[in-house]
């Protein structure tokens, strides 16, 4: 594990800093657990949402990265409308996926992968296309035959087909994630 999050104080700037980014001020949280209450994707998580965000207070940060929790999270923002204080926890857990995936903690490789995928698609064709997304996910998780089944639905359904479902705005969607990537780098700099 990266030795700087052994050190307490390292760890609460950097709860700080993605807490920050996120629009969250780690003192709001009353624990009152309403967030993992209602979360759908509990059941899978190894630290359920009210954890992540105490965790982070705490400055607990090795445990927040090393969490399959922040992989699973399906950002559907249920815990922010169930929150008495509209808590971000969606954007506070983005944030920790990120800087596990900077430091190389992936906690559960099939989702990163997904995410990866499913960014350069939408970076090459303006949009996400379900055959090219599916098609690299499986072959390159191994996970041949995933969701096979449902691909005579898909085909009937025009979910996925022959033709590439592109978008006329492909140029600027492309330089809108070029610039955020720049962003990115940019900022790692800063902070080396
Ligand atoms: S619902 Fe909001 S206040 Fe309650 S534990 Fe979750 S984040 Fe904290
Ligand atoms: S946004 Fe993530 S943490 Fe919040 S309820 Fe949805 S899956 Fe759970």
């Amino acid at each position: 594990m990266d030795r700087c999050l052994n050190n307490r104080e390292n760890a609460k700037a950097l709860a700080a800093r993605i807490a920050k980014d996120a629009g969250v001020d780690l003192q709001d949280c009353y624990q009152c657990g309403k967030c993992s209450g209602g979360c759908p994707m509990a059941g899978d998580m190894d630290l359920m949402p009210r954890q992540i965000i105490q965790y982070m207070r705490l400055g607990l940060m090795g445990d927040v990265l090393r969490s399959k929790s922040i992989w699973l999270c399906a950002a559907c923002h249920t815990c922010v409308d169930r929150c008495p204080h509209d808590i971000n926890l969606p954007g506070l857990i983005e944030g920790a996926r990120m800087e596990a995936k900077r430091r190389g903690m992936i906690g559960v490789k099939e989702v990163d992968k997904f995410t990866d995928i499913f960014l350069e698609n939408v970076k090459m064709f303006g949009k996400n296309q379900e055959v090219v997304l599916e098609g690299l996910y499986n072959v390159t998780t191994g996970h041949l035959m995933q969701d096979m089944v449902n691909v005579p639905h898909m085909l009937k359904h025009k979910i996925v087909g022959p033709e590439l479902n592109t978008t006329k705005q492909a140029a600027e969607v492309k330089e809108l994630m070029l610039r955020a990537q720049a962003a990115e780098n940019e900022r790692k700099r800063g902070e080396q």
